[in-house]
């Protein structure tokens, strides 16, 4: 299958890769919206958080799990952050690969666009 995020998690193509464990993995977005711009994403090949089965919802706070650390480690703890998923069409999800924003270094505009 051909998929940037798979790719990206079986290292065939590069990335700039800031936190792996054996389910997940996070690096640096390619056109950055924010100082600090991460993706995760489950290495598991997973179209969108439309398409998550029970046997995933571990995966999932595992995810979120390292998106808190991970915001920890970037330093942007204390000011806050933003984590957000997009969905199909309307939600704007433009790779098929599920993946979370790990968004901060800024103020955050609230409703997103
Ligand atoms: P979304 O629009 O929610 O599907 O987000 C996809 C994100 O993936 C965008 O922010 C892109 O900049 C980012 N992206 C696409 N290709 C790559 C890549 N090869 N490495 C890092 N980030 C990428
Ligand atoms: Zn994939």
């Amino acid at each position: 299958m051909d998929c940037v995020f798979c790719s990206i998690a079986e290292k065939k193509i590069p990335s700039s890769i800031v936190y792996e464990d054996d389910q997940v993995v996070a690096f640096h977005d390619i056109h950055p919206e924010a100082p600090v711009h991460i993706l995760i994403i489950p290495k598991k090949h997973i179209q969108s958080l439309a398409l998550i089965a029970e046997e995933n919802k571990e995966l999932m706070a595992g995810i979120l799990y390292a998106a808190a650390n991970i915001a920890k480690e970037q330093g942007i703890e204390e000011n806050g952050y933003r984590v957000v998923t997009n969905i199909g069409n309307d939600g704007g999800q433009t790779v098929g690969h599920l993946h979370f924003h790990l968004l901060g270094g800024r103020s955050m505009k609230w409703p997103p666009g």
